[in-house]
């Protein structure tokens, strides 16, 4: 049995060439305590710092055996590494919830970016995470989705809310533009992922490909009829030439029993998550316990068992 006692950060995974996923439990020892005072010390965000000791234990292997998680009564902020009593935005501290850029509802509703109203919280942040190329995507988790994520990790967001299929739709130069389309396509379709159904992998049949043209129409629609105040005419143009070589990503999840019914731990009402391992979607471990989402405990110290 291996056994480590450090705080939480969600899993890594990668995608092999037969579309099945490998996912690694990430962990980190010593979370280093760093204020966000200058810029040196907030472009450290988000990178994994070699002298915090992290830990990273490839979990496919696990699976048919035991597992078990317990909560040690301590949490320290995912991006300050102060204790807080208590976790905000997965994993973070209230001054860090009140503060950084990532923690703002314009992440969340990216319609509501006020950058251009010079309020951003941290323009270095915006530069680097909010203009740059964003994807409005189609997904399949258990019923079809339209999302919105930045361009370089939209993998990593279908593995994250464990679509078994998606498909990038169009290439907005903003996460400001894909928010105001995306808010309008919301009105008519899902964007939320239903996560009990998620992980009992009912999937509807539903063609991504067919779904993607509907968008494409809808979009050219909203832009015609002239209903945002920016002017996002570049998108009908760029839309071709960027998203006509995408094509859909299929995702295989490392599970050998999915649940019939969805119990799921809470580490803070019940300090322990144990079970055998039947799997692993998303960011969840799927015990045959109960079902344990990992991103939600960020910055928990725990000690975990395998094997
Ligand atoms: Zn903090």
């Amino acid at each position: 049995m291996l056994s480590y006692r450090a705080h939480l950060r969600k899993m890594k995974h990668q995608i092999n060439p037969d579309n099945s996923i490998d996912y690694q439990l990430r962990m980190i020892r010593h979370p280093a305590k760093r204020s966000f005072a200058s810029e040196d010390e907030r472009n450290l965000r988000g990178k994994s710092i070699k002298s915090e000791d992290e830990i990273l234990e490839p979990m496919n292997q696990y699976i048919g055996q035991k597992v078990k998680i317990e909560f040690q009564d301590q949490i320290n902020c995912v991006a300050c590494g102060r204790k807080t009593n208590k976790s905000f935005g997965q994993g973070h501290c209230f001054p860090c919830l009140q503060n950084l850029a990532e923690c703002d509802t314009c992440i969340i509703k990216p319609e509501l970016c006020h950058f251009d109203q010079g309020t951003c919280r941290d323009n270095d942040f915006a530069e680097s995470h909010c203009n740059i190329n964003h994807s409005i995507y189609l997904s399949l988790t258990s019923g079809m989705k339209i999302g919105v994520t930045r361009q370089v990790q939209e993998k990593t967001r279908w593995v994250d809310q464990g679509a078994v299929q998606a498909l990038r739709v169009m290439t907005l130069r903003r996460r400001y533009h894909a928010g105001l389309i995306e808010a309008e396509l919301a009105k008519e379709m899902q964007d939320k992922t239903n996560w009990r159904k998620m992980l009992k992998n009912d999937v509807d049949d539903r063609d991504l490909e067919d779904e993607k043209t509907n968008v494409l129409a809808r979009v050219r629609s909203f832009i015609e009829e002239d209903i945002f105040d920016e002017d996002l005419s570049y998108v009908l143009e760029e839309a071709e030439v960027l998203s006509e070589t995408t094509e859909i990503q299929r995702l295989e999840y490392p599970v050998i029993n999915y649940p019939d019914k969805i119990k799921s731990f809470n580490l803070d009402k019940d300090s322990v998550a144990e079970g055998t391992l039947n799997g692993i979607k998303g960011q969840y471990l799927i015990m045959d316990t109960g079902v344990i989402n990992l991103r939600k405990y960020g910055g928990y110290l725990v000690s975990v068992d395998l094997g």
